[in-house]
């Protein structure tokens, strides 16, 4: 059985990789789009031989309460206006799976989080990762302590980033923490299975570079976490790509690199015995991402990824820019 999706914005994510993959996903299917652009949502709509009648502008947004094909709706806009449009999808009563950053604010989140709760609707942040093989293998081994304790960790999400671009707009992305430095922070996360107790960071914003005139780009920032495991992660809008993780455990360490990225991520456990490659089936993340929620919403069970998990995200990055600022240790749910 597939649940009717309205995916919110035609922007490269939704273009590139999410409508590609309703071709391969098992329990999703296209019902609508909402795009500020007519022409474009009709030519993609033609594409994916949908109705032009599920093609809504954002001022018809609400009126998708009426169009009982629609089950869920995938905000995929600025992160700005990811509370507005997950709250307005709630109030249409859809259930939502919305982009991470959840939102700019962890009063936003919190928002989110009680307009799901009020209209007795599901809320699932998209994180792709939890729902791709080789980082759930990771976390299976770090929960089994198949390497002992868990040391430190260490992470690098860098990219090119020029504008005109969202993610330079201290309005609607505001720089690479929420945008790519989030990989780093939600994977440290994931790999400890604990929540972080405290951060330090330091961040760049170059007076050279016409790019970074509103946000900086690039940030270091450390985190503690209860069992003792500590985390140093970089991010940055100016580095050639790279996207990687590494575990120091008490009897190894596991690597992953690419980590963050569609495809292509590899696995290697290292003991002083000699290094293993792990190998991997590897899924359409977004499928995947987007048949887990369809099967949560159909069977009424948790998504492995609600709000909670976004706002967790969005509390550690508040606490980071704010150590970055001060040049002080912040501490997290103190
Ligand atoms: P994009 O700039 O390509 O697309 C944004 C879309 O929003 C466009 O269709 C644009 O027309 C629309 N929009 C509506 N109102 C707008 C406004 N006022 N200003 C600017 N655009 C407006 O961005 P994207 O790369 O598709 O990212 C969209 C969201 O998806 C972001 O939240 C981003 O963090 C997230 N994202 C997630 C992943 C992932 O792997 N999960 C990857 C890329 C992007």
């Amino acid at each position: 059985k597939k649940l009717g999706w309205a995916i919110v914005g035609l922007g490269k994510l939704a273009l590139e990789e999410v409508l590609p993959a309703f071709g391969v996903a098992k329990h999703a299917r296209l019902a609508a789009l909402v795009s500020g652009h007519q022409d474009k949502a009709l030519q993609v709509a033609e594409a994916y031989g949908l109705d032009p009648k599920n093609v809504y502008g954002y001022e018809m947004f609400d009126t998708i309460e009426d169009n009982p094909a629609v089950d869920i709706v995938y905000v995929i806009l600025p992160n700005s206006m990811h509370a507005e449009y997950t709250i307005r999808g709630f109030r249409a009563g859809k259930h939502v799976l919305c982009e991470k950053p959840m939102a700019p604010t962890t009063d936003e989140c919190t928002r989110m989080i009680a307009a799901a709760k009020r209209a007795g609707k599901k809320l699932m942040v998209a994180y792709r990762l939890r729902y791709e093989p080789i980082n759930q293998k990771v976390i299976e081994m770090c929960r089994s302590k198949e390497l002992g304790p868990l040391r430190t960790f260490e992470a690098s999400h860098v990219q090119v980033t020029r504008a005109p671009n969202i993610r330079l707009s201290s309005k609607l992305a505001g720089g690479p923490l929420g945008d790519i430095g989030i990989y780093c922070i939600n994977a440290a996360r994931y790999v400890a299975g604990e929540e972080p107790v405290e951060v330090t960071a330091m961040m760049h914003q170059p007076h050279d570079d016409g790019n970074f005139r509103e946000v900086p780009a690039g940030y270091a920032f450390t985190m503690r976490f209860p069992s003792g495991m500590l985390a140093h992660c970089d991010c940055h809008f100016a580095a050639a790509k790279s996207a990687r993780y590494r575990v120091h455990c008490a009897d190894g360490y596991i690597d992953v690199d690419p980590a963050f990225t569609y495809e292509g991520l590899e696995l290697r456990v290292n003991r002083e015995a000699g290094t293993t490659r792990l190998q991997v089936e590897p899924v359409n993340q977004f499928a995947a991402e987007m048949d887990h929620f369809s099967l949560a919403v159909m069977n009424d069970t948790a998504p492995l990824t609600p709000g909670e998990e976004g706002l967790a995200d969005v509390r550690v990055i508040k606490a980071i820019e704010e150590a970055a600022r001060s040049g002080r240790t912040v501490k997290i749910g103190a």
